[in-house]
Parts: structure tokens; C-alpha cells; sequence
């Protein structure tokens, strides 16, 4: 047999429709070559498959992307594949949640292209997140779909290997497969649906189940992503198939299981405003999360709304970790005197302070105030891993508290089993979900409007191009 070639390549980021901070090349990180290969890592030489990696592009979450820069990036993708000649196969590695102004369905312009360069005969299989968006053209134009099915995501390799093994059974003379699609209209966020918790936990490994069904090769439920007001905004059942017709009926049956439950969706954390969270401190170690300015989801990360409520109740022996400010950063390395807040225009107060002392490490300011120390981070980043501390030489056994911009906890700071109190705060990915604007997304939705009634109308999308 013939050595098949395929292509591993895409683009991945969350972007906030809120967020006033744009996101463009320098935003991005690249992932090419034997990295790109190593990330996917399965044995496709095992199937007789030669691997050709064109570009994986991440970002941490943030704004829009510039539409500038996107349409950049789409135009590089095409070039690249067209530089490859003739493919078999297409891994797509794709988070899902993309917005660009005045773009609809930035995925979807993308995968249409793609298909249009590859053909007909090409065998697109697509990796997602699950807090991703479809639409019937990213549907109509691919043959394989995987979604995580944990968050906070611990598997991530696992999906781009389902989607990979897919890829490579069909290239191998396995049946060409199917995918069907169901929107459910209801859009919370990862916070009131992580997959540690009821009744997520239970839908998500029904999945397993449905996937041993006659006909079905892959099931997954994307919660999708609720902070970018866009009409696509949905959560979505979506099943990989040979049996068209199974495919649709287990496509039906996960859309209203998560329908069913909808009710239950709710934080996994005790969680309330600012002041509450100041008046529940216990004596020990504990951790609040920052949750309306969180950078994994697309909050700027610049916001001094919890740092105030601190300073404002004297709070002693507390680790603020981080606030993002090149400007401060900069200032620090000349004097003690900073203004913190609303850095990269995200907004909330700004602070006048006074350094006790200042040491940098890692493009991080470490900062003593009265009983506190804040970390000003040059860049947008998270403090999510525990060598994000050690590597500032931070022992968190020094602090009572410990506030960090997240909304649920990493896996690492979940695992130091401190009491938690997530902070309904202002900023860009706001947990006060009817809060939000809402001109774009389809009604009605829940929780935005109430409606009674949901019959499922699974499709296997459409194709319209030229
Ligand atoms: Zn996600």
C-alpha cells in the first residue's frame, strides 16, 4: 500500500467579545515542525502515514482578533497546504471560540478554505475544545470530530489521539464517517459546567457509553463559550457516525440530556461578590479566585477590583498573583511609587501605591505593600501552576491568602485543598451571565430567556462553496 499523506495544522484561542484588548501575531504562539508532531503524538508511520506539520497557532485567551492578522494567518494556512500537493488526510487542531469583527464564523471561513484547497476525497478530521462553537459549515466540511470531555481539560492529548485514530482508520480502508450536529439552546459558562461536577460529570461519561453503540465512533457535548455575543454562541451535541441514522438519534439523546439538566448547572465553588468573599476569610490558607478578569477565559487580567477590597479591609499576609501592566513593570525598575489597575484598558479602579521593597523575576515584579504581596506581570498571564510561584521564589506556606484571576481552579491549586471562594468580579468574562449584552445570540437561550419546550433537530451541516 501506497504511503498516505496528510497535513496537522490550525489555530486555537477563546476571545471575548468584552475585552477591549485585541489580539494580534505577536499575541500568538507557533507551533511547527517535529513540535508540532510531538504535541499530536501518535504513530501515524504505524499506519503507513506520513505526517507533513504546517502550523499550530495559540494564544492565551483574550479580545477579538484583529481581522487583519486573521485574515493573514487563514491566507499562510492555505499557501502551506497548497505547497503540500496532493493529501489524503487533514488533522485540524481548532479550539472553537474565535471572534473577528464583522466575521460570523471565523472556524468556519477557515475550514471551508481548507476543504476547498484539499477536495472532496480529503479526509478532514477535527480536534476541538468544548467550550467551542460549530455551525453547519464547519460541520458540512468534515469527516471526523473530537471534543475534550474534561474541564478543567486533563485531556487534551487523548482528543487530538481520537481525532488522529479516526483520521487514520479511514485512511487505513476503514468506511468514511459522519458527523452530526445538534445545537441545545443553552449557554452557561466552564464555570457552572466543569465536568468535576454534577451534573456535567455524569453527562460527560455517559459519552464513553454512546460511543460503544452500533454506527457511532465518537460522541461529544460542547458546552460552548458564552462571553462573545455572537449568534452562533450555542452548546451543541455532536456525534462522529458510519450509521448516519444512529448518528442522529445519539446526537438527539446527548442534546437532551444536557437539555434535561439545565437546571443543575451551577458554580462548583462558593462564590459571591467581593465583599462577601472579604467577610467568609478563614483563619488558614485559602484561595480566592478573581473569576470576571480571568486570562485563560478572556479577561484582560489588568483589573485592581479584589486587590482594593484588600487593601480597603487590611487584609495581612496575602499573595495577589497577578496583575498585568507593562507600564508599572517598567516604572518599578525606577521608583516605588505605581498607579496598578487597568494597564491594558480592561478597567476597574486604579491604585496609587507605595512599594516597601521590589524584586523581579521571570518578566515579574514582586511587590511588598503594607501585608501584601502582588505580583505586576509584564505580560497578560495566569498563575495557575504551583512553579508559577516557586519560579518567582513565592512559598505560598508564608500567606494566608492566595488570590489568583482564574474562574475554577487548575488542577494544581485544586490539589493544595485549601478552602475556595470564587469572586463574581466585574471585567470581560463576567459570571453575571444575564448581565451581558446580548444582541447577537439566538433566541430564546437559557439561561438568557426562559423557554419550556427543546426538540432536538440533529443535522450533518452544509456545504456552500464554488
Ligand atoms: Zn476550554
Amino acid at each position: 500500500m501506497a504511503m498516505k499523506k496528510i497535513a496537522i495544522g490550525g489555530i486555537s484561542t477563546e476571545c471575548s467579545s468584552y475585552s477591549p484588548h485585541y489580539q494580534k501575531e505577536s499575541d500568538f504562539v507557533s507551533l511547527q515542525g517535529q513540535e508540532l508532531l510531538d504535541l499530536v503524538g501518535f504513530p501515524f508511520h504505524d499506519y503507513e502515514i506520513k505526517a507533513c506539520p504546517v502550523f499550530f497557532n495559540k494564544s492565551l485567551p483574550g479580545g477579538p482578533i484583529e481581522a487583519r492578522y486573521f485574515e493573514q494567518i487563514k491566507a499562510r494556512f492555505v499557501v502551506e497546504l497548497e505547497t503540500l500537493g496532493h493529501l489524503d488526510g487533514l488533522l485540524l487542531l481548532m479550539h472553537g471560540a474565535m471572534y473577528v469583527d464583522d466575521i460570523d464564523d471565523p472556524e468556519g471561513e477557515w475550514i471551508e478554505l481548507a476543504r476547498k484547497v484539499v477536495g472532496e476525497d480529503c479526509i478532514i478530521s477535527l480536534s476541538y475544545d468544548l467550550h467551542g462553537q460549530l455551525t453547519d459549515k464547519i460541520v458540512g466540511n468534515i469527516d471526523a470530530f473530537a471534543a475534550f470531555r474534561t474541564a478543567p481539560h486533563i485531556d487534551i492529548n487523548r482528543t487530538y489521539h481520537r481525532a488522529a485514530q479516526m483520521l487514520s482508520d479511514m485512511l487505513s480502508g476503514g468506511q468514511r464517517m459522519n458527523v452530526a450536529w445538534c445545537p441545545v439552546p443553552v449557554l452557561v459558562s466552564g464555570e457552572m459546567s466543569s465536568t468535576l461536577a454534577e451534573p456535567c460529570r455524569s453527562i460527560y461519561a455517559q459519552l464513553d457509553e454512546f460511543d460503544k453503540s452500533d454506527g457511532i465512533v465518537d460522541c461529544n457535548l460542547l458546552v460552548g463559550y458564552v462571553w462573545a455575543d455572537t449568534a452562533r454562541a450555542t452548546a451543541a451535541a455532536v456525534v462522529t457516525c458510519t450509521s448516519k441514522e444512529s448518528g442522529s438519534m445519539v446526537c438527539s439523546q446527548i442534546a437532551k440530556l444536557y437539555w434535561q439538566s439545565r437546571h443543575q448547572l451551577a458554580f462548583d465553588m462558593e462564590s459571591g461578590d467581593i465583599d462577601s468573599a472579604m467577610a467568609r476569610l478563614p483563619q488558614r490558607f485559602s484561595i480566592i479566585a478573581d473569576s470576571g478578569d480571568n486570562p485563560t477565559a478572556g479577561g484582560v487580567g489588568d483589573r485592581a477590583d479584589v486587590l482594593e477590597a484588600i487593601l480597603r479591609h487590611g487584609i495581612g499576609r496575602a499573595l495577589f498573583a497577578g496583575i498585568a501592566s507593562e507600564s508599572v513593570y517598567r516604572e518599578l525598575k525606577k521608583s516605588r511609587e505605581f498607579v496598578i489597575g487597568n494597564g491594558f484598558g480592561g478597567g476597574g479602579p486604579e491604585l496609587r501605591c507605595l512599594a516597601k521593597s521590589v524584586y523581579f523575576r521571570n518578566q515579574c515584579a514582586i511587590v511588598s505593600l503594607q501585608n501584601v504581596t502582588l505580583v505586576v506581570s509584564k505580560y497578560r498571564r495566569p498563575f495557575h501552576q504551583l512553579s508559577d510561584f516557586t519560579d518567582l521564589q513565592i512559598n505560598l506556606d508564608d500567606y494566608r491568602l492566595l488570590v489568583v484571576k482564574s474562574g475554577y481552579l487548575a488542577p494544581e491549586l485544586q490539589s493544595l485543598s485549601a478552602p475556595s471562594f470564587m469572586v463574581l468580579s466585574d471585567g470581560a468574562v463576567n459570571q453575571d451571565l444575564r448581565a451581558l449584552t446580548n444582541n447577537h445570540r439566538n433566541r430564546p437561550s437559557y439561561p438568557f430567556q426562559d423557554l419550556d419546550e427543546f426538540a432536538p433537530k440533529p443535522s450533518f451541516g452544509s456545504k456552500n462553496y464554488s
